[in-house]
């Protein structure tokens, strides 16, 4: 992984250890130079697939940024005794590089969700978003890819941002990033909260660091996320324990 920030490696896998507007700034940066750029935001359970996945792993590795993306990340960081100043979440990424491409005339192609939820964004980002390009945007239960990587081939937008959950937003990323020259990142369901469809945890739970609580509480499929936090904190204890004191 090529970054401009120091990192730190949970699980083998290296988190940026920068501030969500450092980072923003960076990816404005490359965005207006044309740099191609690949942007990773990694929960625990991200973690823990790429722990059990080694062409996954290695993909994501790749990236050019990899972004804390969950309290477990932190809490990940912090027993391995090198803390990450705070999480860095697709969404608030995704809504950051909206509100900045809006201002700036900055293109955008939108990749995945339901189609009845791609019908519900569109109107959605032309009123919150008014400056912004939408360059294209495809639900994402397509049978064949071949069109729509044409179709952001010839577009060439700014930021193009997969919504198709992982592995798959990383997988279709990695092969086909390299025909425009600007940003891609997996956005999960953002989408899905984007148009309404699904509602983000209220401020005072995501600062308490509870949105896992609430989200799991109004979307139950969600629990096998969660499941996987208690080996995923095993794991880091080991890796602590394996490693020499700093000092
Ligand atoms: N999705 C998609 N194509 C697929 C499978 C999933 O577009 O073949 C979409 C799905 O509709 C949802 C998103 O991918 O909008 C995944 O959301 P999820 O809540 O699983 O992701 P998270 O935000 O938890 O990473």
């Amino acid at each position: 992984m090529q970054t401009t920030f120091p990192t730190v490696t949970v699980l083998g896998i290296p988190f940026v250890k920068t501030t969500a507007t450092a980072l923003l700034s960076e990816l404005q940066r490359r965005i207006t130079q044309q740099q191609n750029t690949f942007v990773v935001t990694a929960n625990p359970e991200i973690v823990m697939y790429a722990h059990d996945h080694s062409a996954y792993h290695d993909l994501v590795l790749g990236a050019d940024f990899i972004t804390p993306d969950g309290v477990g990340i932190l809490d990940g960081a912090k027993i391995l005794k090198q803390p990450l100043p705070e999480r860095i979440t697709g969404f608030d990424t995704l809504q950051a590089l909206l509100a900045w491409g809006s201002t700036h005339h900055r293109s955008a192609y939108f990749l995945g969700a339901k189609p009845e939820v791609i019908a519900q964004l569109k109107p959605i980002l032309a009123r919150d978003y008014p400056g912004l390009v939408i360059a294209g945007i495809h639900d994402g239960y397509f049978q064949d890819e071949a069109p729509i990587v044409a179709d952001i081939q010839e577009k060439q937008p700014d930021m193009v941002f997969t919504a198709l959950g992982f592995p798959k937003q990383e997988q279709f990323i990695h092969q086909y990033r390299h025909v425009t020259k600007g940003l891609w990142m997996g956005v999960g369901g953002s989408f899905d909260v984007l148009a309404g469809a699904v509602i983000r945890a209220p401020k005072f739970w995501q600062e308490h660091h509870l949105e896992w609580f609430y989200r799991t509480v109004k979307e139950p499929k969600r629990l096998k996320r969660i499941a996987v936090i208690p080996h995923y904190l095993h794991l880091v204890r080991q890796q602590a324990k394996r490693m020499p004191p700093r000092g």
